[in-house]
C-alpha cells in the first residue's frame, strides 16, 4: 500500500479458485461435519419455530453478531477461503479511482467528495482508490474529500483500519454510536465506520460495491403444480445433526417479490439489495453523484446459483454453518428495477469490457516499463490475465452504475438545455474512454 501509483506492488499469490468459477446447490460431498456453533444455534431456533427461509439462514450463517462467517474472520485472500479482484491486481483499485474522479468531474466537481465503500473487506480497494486521488491532488484540491465506509464486520474492520489510517493518529472507538469508529488516512484524509448505508451522512457521495450484493440473503423458490414454493431450511429427520432443504406447503410472503411474468421455474431473490439499491438511488437523486456495483451475476437469467466456498473450493451450504462464504449471484435485472424512475442506470457489462474502456492496457504497459523486478512483472501479467481473461474472470463479472438521469445525453435535464450545451461526456468504463 505504500508503493506510489507508478510502481508495481506486490500483491497475493493468485490461486486457481475465485468465488465466481462454479455452482453448488449443497449436493457436494460432504468434507467436514463438525457441529459448529453456528449448527447448533440454527438446529435450536427451526426447533422452535420452524424451518427457516434460505434468506434467514444465510443472514445468521454470515452476519449473525456472535458467531456469523463475517464477524470475527479475515477469509480473504491465499490463506482465506476466496480471492477477490483488488487483492489480485493494483491496477483494479486504480482504474475504479479514476473511475469516481471522471464522475466527479462530469458531474460538476462538487465542493464535498464522499467515497462510500459497502463491505470493503480489507480495505485494499480504497487504499488503492485513495493512492489515486493522492497522485491527482491537484485535480481534486479543492474538494472536501472524506471516506465513509459500510461494514459490519468487527474483525474486517480492525484490517480496514490498519491498510487505510495513519497509525500515528489513533482510532475514536464508539461501539454504541452509528460511526463505530473513526480515523484519519496516510493522506490525511478522515475515515469514519458504520454498519449501515441510513447512517452515512447524505451527501454528494460516491458510492462503490464490490463483491457485496453477492452475500445479501436470498429468498429461493421452485415452481411446482401448486404455484411457487419457497425452499426452507429444516433438520434432517434421518440425522439430526444435519441440515436439508425442505419446500413450504404453502405460499409465504416472499413471493410478493417475484415478477407476475417470470418464465424461470427456479428463481432467487434478494430484497436486501432492493432496499439498498432505493436508498442508493434517492441519495444520488437528491444530492448527485453516482454508485458503481461489480460483482458476479445475470441479468434475470440464471436460476440456482445458491453456493458455498470453504478455503478456495465449493464446500456444501448447509454444511459446518458459519465455516464457509455463502454467495449467490447478482440479479442485475432486479437492481434496474429497484433504480428505476430515481437515477439511471448503466450495464451490466462485463469486467473485461469495463477495464478495457478505462485503459487497463495502457496502464499495465506504464507499470511494466517502470518495473524491472522479473517475479513483479510476472504476477502484474498474470493479475490482468486473472482480471480480464473470459475463462477467468473476465466474464463472469460485471459492471453496473447508478448515475442522475442529468448524466446521461438523453436525460431530462438535457431534453430542457439550451441546444446549444455540448451533451455530457460518456460514462467512463461503459463507453470506450475518450480522453478530452
Ligand atoms: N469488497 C471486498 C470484500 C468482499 S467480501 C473485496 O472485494 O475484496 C464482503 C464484504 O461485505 C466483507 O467486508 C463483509 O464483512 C461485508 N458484509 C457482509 N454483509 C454485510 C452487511 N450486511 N452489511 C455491511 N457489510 C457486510
Amino acid at each position: 500500500a505504500g508503493a506510489g501509483p507508478l510502481c508495481a506492488a506486490a500483491r497475493a499469490v493468485i490461486p486457481r479458485f475465485w468465488r465466481g468459477k462454479c455452482f453448488s446447490s449443497g449436493k457436494e460431498p460432504a468434507e467436514n461435519s463438525s457441529v459448529t456453533p453456528m449448527l447448533r444455534h440454527l438446529k435450536y431456533k427451526i426447533k422452535s419455530t420452524g424451518p427457516i427461509t434460505v434468506a434467514e439462514y444465510m443472514r445468521e450463517v454470515l452476519t449473525n453478531p456472535a458467531k456469523g462467517y463475517y464477524v470475527h474472520r479475515d477469509m480473504l485472500g491465499e490463506k482465506g477461503d476466496f480471492i477477490t479482484s483488488p487483492e489480485i491486481s493494483q491496477i483494479f483499485g486504480e482504474l475504479l479511482g479514476i473511475w469516481f474522479i471522471s464522475e466527479w468531474m462530469a458531474t460538476g466537481k462538487s465542493s464535498t467528495f464522499q467515497l462510500v465503500e459497502l463491505g470493503p473487506g480489507r480495505g485494499t480497494l480504497t487504499g488503492d482508490i485513495l493512492r489515486v486521488f493522492s497522485q491527482l491532488g491537484s485535480v481534486l484540491k479543492n474538494s472536501d474529500i472524506s471516506v465513509h465506509l459500510v461494514e459490519v464486520s468487527q474483525k474486517l474492520s480492525e484490517i480496514q483500519a490498519a491498510t487505510l489510517t495513519e497509525e500515528k493518529v489513533p482510532l475514536e472507538r464508539n461501539a454504541g454510536s452509528p460511526v463505530y469508529m473513526k480515523g484519519i488516512s496516510k493522506s490525511g484524509i478522515p475515515i469514519s465506520w458504520y454498519r449501515n448505508l441510513q447512517d452515512v451522512p447524505k451527501g454528494h457521495s460516491f458510492y462503490l460495491a464490490h463483491e457485496f450484493f453477492d452475500v445479501l440473503p436470498v429468498h429461493k423458490f421452485q415452481k411446482t403444480p401448486q404455484g411457487w414454493r419457497e425452499v426452507l431450511v429444516d433438520i434432517d429427520p434421518q440425522v439430526s445433526d444435519k441440515l436439508r432443504f425442505v419446500l413450504a406447503p404453502c405460499a409465504t410472503p416472499a413471493e410478493a417479490f417475484i415478477q407476475s411474468d417470470e418464465t424461470r421455474d427456479h428463481v432467487e431473490v434478494c430484497p436486501d439489495a432492493g432496499v439498498i439499491i432505493q436508498e442508493l438511488s434517492q441519495r444520488i437523486a437528491q444530492a448527485g453523484g453516482a454508485a458503481l456495483i461489480a460483482d458476479y451475476g445475470h441479468d434475470g437469467t440464471k436460476t440456482d446459483t445458491f453456493r458455498g466456498f470453504c478455503g478456495h473450493k465449493l464446500h456444501d451450504v448447509l454444511l459446518a454453518p458459519g465455516t464457509a462464504d455463502l454467495t449467490a449471484d447478482v440479479d442485475f435485472s432486479y437492481l434496474r428495477r429497484m433504480a428505476q424512475g430515481k437515477v439511471a442506470s448503466l450495464g451490466p457489462v462485463t469486467q473485461q469490457m469495463f477495464l478495457k474502456n478505462m485503459g487497463i492496457d495502457v496502464r499495465l504497459k506504464v507499470l511494466l516499463d517502470n518495473s524491472d523486478e522479473p517475479s513483479t512483472r510476472q504476477q502484474l501479467v498474470q493479475g490482468y490475465d486473472m482480471l480480464m481473461n473470459s475463462k477467468k474472470m473476465g466474464e463472469r463479472f460485471n459492471f453496473f452504475a447508478l448515475v442522475p438521469h442529468q448524466r446521461l445525453p438523453n436525460g431530462s435535464h438535457q431534453m430542457n438545455a439550451c441546444k446549444s450545451k455540448p451533451p455530457p461526456a460518456p460514462v467512463a468504463g461503459f463507453h470506450e474512454l475518450a480522453w478530452r
